[in-house]
């Protein structure tokens, strides 16, 4: 979401005359874009703020953008050592050049009032991790020459507050975007040679739009002309229907990778965090996901050392790991977030060392059984979106969104290859082409 918002960020400013610098040494403002999922997050854009400040030689206007602008505008600028100039939360993006023009006139100005209604609808997003000055690209080239994925945002905010998470507060309330303009802006990205959209939300399968909800949204987009891939995340366990799972089946151009996570495999732990499902609840869902849709990859988020978290809640995670055999899980150890009901009613009572030895013992495990996962596809044919050239060949993405590196030969950015699997490692796939073939939603 918050590349996401990068480009729509670059997309406001550039619209209102600013142009893009190579690096930060060149830059007369930066700006950082910043997450406070977790504490970690947070303090590695203090660390990098402080080195700006001190390591550039010369002071650059330095703004924060995102959700530390909301969840820690207090403390950002009473540090005198960062000496922040501007702080703009995420749905004050299009007042930016006025902040800007503010702060360039010293004074320290922070925009966080979240909104009802603000889903930047009618701002084409400038996409890719392009940096230079798009002013020397043809204006419909903005978009980066490496055509693959764009990310396309359908709500923004969340209503579920999980107890331990901090975007409800720091984005505010879920609000969709409409129909309509989803699919004209899916239809152009299609026009501009994209192969694939990720549609993205913080609960992204509660999407509503008068009577439109989700698996009927993606039923639309799924059927437009030339959109080879559609992947979406994050969608809630609770929110996961069976008109959604059957319509992921049935479409050769939706992906068959759900990312769907867990948080933790104890119902009472589960209670404590707000997810609205128990232990049983994920695991019959996931039976009527593979039983639907037998290849389908499956993903997920794990938090160790949630308060209270006994010896018996985490062998219930890990009875669950052993049991879905994720293709791959992000695991973290629990950090209470300022303002969130965690952090205000439950004692951060597991001691570090017993979160440091779970999510340990949890990430072997995981490896292990991605290792095993990954090897079954030995041998098999997938059909690759190539993404990137790297030193010794050429990498790329399954349709199950494993990654999978092909030795050097003549191919492009953006373009389907059959591969067969030939080696599998904890992290991907690697295999040899068979020749350019064209996807099989074509
Ligand atoms: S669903 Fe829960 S974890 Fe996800 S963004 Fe909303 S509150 Fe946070």
């Amino acid at each position: 979401m918050n590349e996401y918002d990068s480009e729509l960020v670059k997309s406001i400013l550039f619209n209102a005359g600013y142009r893009f610098a190579d690096n930060e040494e060149k830059a007369d403002i930066i700006l950082l874009n910043t997450c406070s999922v977790r504490d970690s997050a947070t303090r590695k854009v203090f660390g990098q703020i402080y080195e700006f400040r001190h390591e550039l030689g010369r002071r650059p206007i330095i703004g924060i953008l995102g959700c530390m602008a909301t969840d820690a505008k207090q403390s950002l600028f009473k540090n005198k050592k960062l000496g922040i100039d501007l702080i703009c939360g995420p749905d004050s993006y299009r007042r930016l050049p006025e902040i800007i023009q503010q702060a360039q006139n010293e004074i320290k100005i922070a925009d966080i009032e979240l909104s009802k209604n603000e889903n930047y609808d009618g701002i084409s997003p400038i996409r890719g991790s392009f940096s230079g000055n798009p002013s020397a690209l043809p204006q419909d080239d903005f978009s980066h020459p490496r055509k693959v994925n764009a990310w396309v945002a359908i709500t923004r905010g969340c209503n579920n507050f999980c107890t331990f998470c901090i975007v409800p507060y720091a984005r505010g309330r879920e609000r969709s975007r409409s129909v309509a303009s989803i699919l004209q802006e899916i239809k152009k990205l299609v026009r501009d040679g994209y192969p694939q959209v990720t549609l993205l939300g913080q609960n992204v399968n509660s999407y509503k739009d008068g009577k439109t909800d989700f698996p009927l949204l993606l039923d639309k987009i799924s059927q437009i002309k030339g959109l080879k891939r559609i992947r979406f995340m994050s969608p809630h366990p609770k929110d996961l229907s069976l008109r959604l799972i059957d319509l992921i089946a049935e479409r050769p151009n939706i992906c068959k990778h759900v990312h769907l996570p867990l948080q933790s495999g104890s119902s009472r732990i589960l209670k404590l965090m707000n997810r609205c499902y128990t232990k049983n609840d994920y695991l019959a869902l996931v039976d009527r996901l593979r039983a639907k849709c037998p290849q389908v990859a499956l993903t997920t988020d794990v938090i160790v050392g949630f308060p209270t978290e006994k010896e018996k809640d985490f062998k219930d995670t890990l009875s669950v790991i052993k049991k879905v055999r994720f293709d791959s899980a992000f695991i973290f150890k629990y950090s209470p977030r300022n303002g969130t009901v965690a952090a205000r009613k439950f004692t951060d009572d597991v001691r570090p060392e017993e979160k440091t030895k779970r999510i340990v013992f949890l990430n072997e495990l995981q490896r292990q059984i991605a290792l095993e996962e990954n090897q079954k596809l030995i041998g098999s044919i997938q059909e690759v979106l190539i993404e990137e050239r790297y030193e010794n060949g050429w990498r790329g993405r399954c349709d199950n969104n494993k990654i999978v590196s092909i030795p050097d030969g003549k191919y492009h950015v953006g373009e389907f290859i059959k591969v067969e699997i030939t080696h599998a490692s904890v992290n991907g796939l690697s295999g040899i082409s068979l020749a350019s073939a064209k996807p099989s939603s074509d």
